[in-house]
């Protein structure tokens, strides 16, 4: 028990860097991790690789077996006691750890597919990076797939690529210099890590393969070097306590639970904390801090050990009555003292309001959930980015409330601003609640709901092409396009009126009605556009180019302005200011330039405001 228990004690001056892995779907995140896990972990022996909670351990020990292995193009010194790589690969998990805006991952794993290059979660993963300002590498993987492929189980890549057929490297070449144009486009410059003399300027790049565990010593290697040497300050052992909780869970025998990622400090059993609930801040006693059985999978039950103290960093378990409502995504602060427990109260209050900082709520927009202040925080910037109006966020399970308030403003502007795609939710990785649900559905709300950020943002955009859609079928009925027609022959003036007319200007449509174009007329309607005619055979619509149309004019009004008509008159489409805004929001690509400029005029000449 002793051995196991000095595992997690501190060793010199720098903590364990912790590391994060991100990227698209099915780009071999979670086979990387696997193998990464893997390379030791048959052994089971007390110096091997452990898994913690929410990441796994990897000692300084083992890293020196692998760094061994780029030692003779890429000299590492191994000074880190080990290295926390986060379990949960995705951004999901990168943006539960958070502390105060920043992040809690050192570094982040990015990773791409050879075959694929950049693909949407790339670029989702990207930004995220750049808003955490979180330095990244990039495993540029499935490397094993280029032609003629000869492998060897968890080999340095750099030396592996060297020792394929010519077919193979050419392959490769042309596959990792599209990767890399990519990206120059994107404005991000890499180099391979073995060439890159400047890994703050350059991101470095290290092929892999999740596979073969090709490439797995040069990413360990790339990753001990970059935190050790050019993030030393950063992970130097601190008495500052940091703690973020990365999940709640219900767990056999302990009641609910959290799991949490100690950065900075120490914790000890009894220590009194303070975190985040959905009721407001929760003030607890530790009554115990778990971590699993080194030599036991994860999955079986009930094997923790028990810790008096736990230093940082460690990813641990802490039971503790009251947790039910715990906010994972949240800072946990120690609580030993009142002015403790003032302070804290404090930021905890203030978290909700430094996440929405991301984006202002607006009175229109869509209601937002999800199940951390992390993932909450991660789809408010992504909304911003794509400009979509938030009115409403939430933490948690959502509630009728939650739904109510996130459409009040919604549901008093429907009626005149008819803002349907606004009447949304956005739910993230959350519980809609039975009776949410059911308001929702009797008020026609929509719910969209996803466990990636980016298919949310799809499925609603889709809506939002399908409502305006709907919208345009509807407003044809009273769009207006402009029409100024100048009079050639006036054919028939009892009724039905028939005038022969060219377009001067704009574009002439049947059902369009019409005036007559003189500022001492009275600007009322003569009538509407029924058929227009090009040597008998009708057409939808005249332009200018079309030449003489004969024109039939509908309506009483029509014959009574027939008398006043001479060759002389001008006729203008009578537009109408909710016509205008009809064409501005549909019909923008289909009118020129001049067609615009007859709408000012237009404007002008009928004194629409
Ligand atoms: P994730 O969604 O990013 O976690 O991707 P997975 O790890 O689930 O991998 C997706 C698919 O790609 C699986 O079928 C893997 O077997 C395969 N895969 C992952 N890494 C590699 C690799 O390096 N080479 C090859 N050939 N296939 C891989």
């Amino acid at each position: 028990k002793k051995e196991i228990l000095d595992l997690y004690k501190p060793v010199g001056e720098l903590r364990s860097p912790i590391c994060c892995i991100l990227g698209h779907v099915d780009t071999g995140k979670t086979t990387l991790l696997d193998k990464i896990r893997n390379t030791n972990v048959q052994e089971g022996e007390a110096g091997g690789i452990t898994q913690q909670i929410g990441a796994t351990f990897f000692p300084a020990k083992k890293l020196k077996e692998e760094l061994i292995k780029t030692q003779q193009f890429y000299p590492v010194d191994c000074n880190v006691p080990g290295l926390l790589i986060i379990d949960t690969p995705g951004h999901e998990s990168f943006s539960n750890l958070r502390t105060r805006g920043s992040s809690l991952c050192d570094l982040a794993i990015l990773v791409i597919d050879l075959m694929h290059g950049l693909e949407n979660q790339t670029l989702e993963s990207l930004e995220l990076l750049k808003m955490r300002k979180t330095p990244f590498i990039i495993a540029l993987n499935k490397i094993d797939r280029c032609v003629e492929w000869k492998n060897k189980k968890n080999a340095s890549s750099y030396h592996q690529l060297q020792n394929q057929t010519k077919n193979c490297k050419m392959d490769y070449e042309s596959k990792r210099q599209q990767v890399i144009t990519q990206l120059a486009e994107k404005g991000f410059n890499v180099a391979f890590f073995w060439e890159n003399e400047d890994p703050k300027t350059y991101i470095s790049v290290v092929p892999t393969s999740g596979v073969t565990g090709e490439g797995i010593p040069d990413l360990l290697s790339v990753i001990v070097k970059y935190t050790s040497v050019f993030m030393k300050n950063k992970i130097k052992v601190k008495e500052q306590f940091n703690c973020t909780v990365l999940e709640k869970k219900v767990t056999e025998g302990h009641g609910t639970t959290i799991d949490c990622l100690l950065v900075d400090g120490q914790i000890k059993k009894d220590d009194k904390i303070i975190l985040a609930g959905f009721q407001g801040p929760i003030i607890t006693k530790v009554r115990a801090l778990l971590t699993p059985h080194p030599m036991k999978e994860m999955r079986v039950k009930g094997e923790y050990i028990h810790h008096d103290v736990i230093y940082a960093s460690m990813g641990l378990k802490i039971s503790a009555v009251g947790l039910e409502e715990a906010m994972a995504g949240s800072q946990m602060y120690l609580a030993n003292t009142q002015d403790d427990i003032d302070k804290a109260t404090d930021l905890i209050n203030n978290e909700m309001e430094e996440v929405k900082k991301y984006i202002k709520l607006q009175n229109q927009g869509v209601g937002v959930a999800a199940s951390t202040l992390g993932s909450l925080e991660a789809l408010l910037q992504y909304l911003n980015s794509q400009e979509i109006p938030v009115s409403y966020v939430s933490v948690g399970p959502v509630s009728k409330d939650d739904v109510m308030k996130a459409l009040k403003n919604v549901l008093l502007e429907d009626v005149n601003r008819r803002k349907k795609e606004y009447a949304c939710m956005l739910v993230f990785d959350v519980k809609i609640l039975p009776d949410a649900q059911k308001f929702a559905e009797e008020n026609q709300i929509k719910i969209f709901e996803a466990n990636i950020i980016y298919h949310l943002f799809t499925k609603f955009t889709d809506f939002i092409k399908q409502v305006k859609e709907e919208r345009k079928k509807k407003e044809a009925a009273d769009v207006v396009f402009p029409s100024l027609l100048k009079i050639v022959r006036i054919i028939n003036t009892k009724e039905p009126l028939i005038l022969g007319v060219e377009v001067e200007q704009g574009i002439l449509k049947t059902g369009t009605p019409i005036c007559i174009y003189d500022q001492n007329s009275n600007k009322n309607k003569i009538g509407i556009v029924e058929t227009i005619e090009l040597n008998h055979k009708s057409l939808k619509e005249a332009r200018a180019t079309t030449g003489a149309v004969a024109l039939r004019i509908g309506t009483n009004q029509a014959i009574q302005a027939g008398k006043q008509i001479t060759l002389e008159t001008k006729l203008a489409s009578l537009i109408t200011r909710r016509a205008i805004d009809i064409l501005k929001e549909h019909y923008r690509e289909d009118l020129t330039l001049d067609d615009w400029q007859l709408v000012k005029d237009l404007k002008l000449f009928l004194n629409i405001g």
